[in-house]
């Protein structure tokens, strides 16, 4: 049985986060979606929130189960059972750091392995925080996360129904 967790802020969740999910959920028996609840780095939407969206979008694959977590992601693995972690590459300014964090982990939990994912081509620029940026000043945000996030993540930043950037 091939267990996995694809740990992440998911704050909020992209379409970047979604295609890994779906792409390695169609490799794994199992996969959860960590979300990590992360107490010193001001989140936009609650954790509770975060794994709700998640659990939206996924209803349907399903193999998939949404759960958040504190911690080191090593000792949660390890309290689920899963040995494998999927981590998704952006670009080679995500690989530096990615390597050092799986070879940590692979340190502290032998039986764990990181799989990576490059990211599908058109997902490349993107991250939350890009997400976050146009957001806060109206911009256009219709490209990078799921239809009903849209609303919900203008209303985290007070924008004006008027002044919301719509796709034509
Ligand atoms: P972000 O960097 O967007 O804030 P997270 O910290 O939630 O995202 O990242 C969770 C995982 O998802 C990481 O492995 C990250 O590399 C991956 N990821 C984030 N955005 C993308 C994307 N656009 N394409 C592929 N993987 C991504």
């Amino acid at each position: 049985m091939k267990r996995a967790i694809y740990p992440g802020s998911f704050d909020p969740l992209t379409n970047g986060h979604m295609d890994i999910i779906v792409r390695s959920a169609a490799i794994v028996d199992e996969l959860y979606v960590g979300v990590l609840n992360n107490r010193a780095k001001n989140s936009l939407f609650s954790v509770d929130e975060r794994v709700s969206m998640i659990k939206e979008m996924t209803e349907t694959i399903s193999n998939v189960k949404v759960v958040s977590f504190d911690g080191l992601l090593v000792d949660f693995a390890r309290e689920i059972q899963a040995n494998i972690i999927i981590r998704g590459l952006r670009a080679v300014t995500d690989f530096e750091y990615e390597l050092q964090i799986a070879q940590t982990n692979h340190v502290e939990y032998n039986e764990i392995e990181t799989i990576f994912l490059t990211t599908s081509l058109q997902y490349s620029y993107l991250s939350s925080t890009i997400v976050k940026e146009f957001a806060a000043y109206g911009g256009d945000i219709s490209q990078f996360v799921a239809p009903q996030f849209v609303d919900r993540i203008y209303d985290k930043y007070g924008i004006d129904p008027e002044k919301r950037c719509r796709k034509q």
